[in-house]
């Protein structure tokens, strides 16, 4: 079990400290960013577990950010608001926001909704055999089959298919791909993830020629979508 990583956004520096300290204290590992415009930058390339993002920011406010992040992570967030009122209007503009929290707030109930969230995400049932157009994969017996025939993959290439299978139609970054197939990230690794797609893609073009099942998302990663009958 890997510890959890939570992306805290926030620019009072004593509110993001004295988050970050609650939360490390409780387990999760913890990074920082007070200024908008580079959150995006920092989810692509750390693929954090949780983003707490504060409304009010220096730079992109979090309701912008937390609308772009959504175009290629379900990762949860949870929104911090400095006006109880607020959150009504929130709600009302489906950012795709998990949670939201109001200032002033005590760092323990932060604790207590970030817990619960993973929880929550926990809970939901992980399907062993996922079903994707005339791709089927089994996750038990390890073995992915286009129509009737058997594609035999190395680990990492179904690892990623599976990922990717998971949520057919998303986006995943490089880096997200890497983090969940090998539960780590480090710089470099971002070209073996590409190998490792380019010869998925192979795989799959013998049975399914001339059909793109996995696609570049250009700057951001790839994307997997249901084959065409
Ligand atoms: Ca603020």
């Amino acid at each position: 079990m890997t510890t959890k990583h939570i992306l805290v956004v926030e620019d009072e520096e004593k509110i993001s400290r004295l988050l970050c300290d609650y939360l490390k204290e409780a387990g999760f590992r913890t990074s920082s960013q007070a200024n908008g415009d580079r959150v995006m930058a920092q989810v692509k390339k750390e693929s954090p577990d949780l983003i707490l993002l504060d409304i009010m920011l220096p730079g992109k406010d979090g309701m912008e950010l937390c609308r772009e992040i959504r175009q290629f992570s379900n990762v949860p967030i949870i929104m911090i608001t400095a006006r109880v009122e607020e959150i009504d209007r929130l709600l009302g503009l489906e950012l795709g926001a998990d949670d939201y929290i109001c200032k002033p707030f005590s760092p323990r109930e932060v604790v207590a909704r970030v817990k619960a969230i993973f929880r929550r995400v926990h809970a939901e049932p992980r399907a062993q055999h996922l079903v994707v157009g005339s791709i089927s994969l089994d996750a038990e017996i390890h073995q992915v089959m286009i129509d009737t025939q058997v594609l035999n993959l190395t680990p990492n290439e179904f690892g990623l298919l599976k990922i990717m299978m998971r949520q057919p139609n998303r986006v995943f970054s490089r880096s997200e791909l890497i983090n969940r197939v090998q539960g780590y990230d480090f710089e470099g690794y971002d070209r073996t993830i590409d190998t490792h797609i380019k010869n998925l893609r192979k795989k799959i073009a013998e049975i399914l020629p001339g059909q793109e099942v996995i696609s570049t998302v250009y700057g951001i990663g790839y994307r997997f979508s249901a084959p065409l009958d």
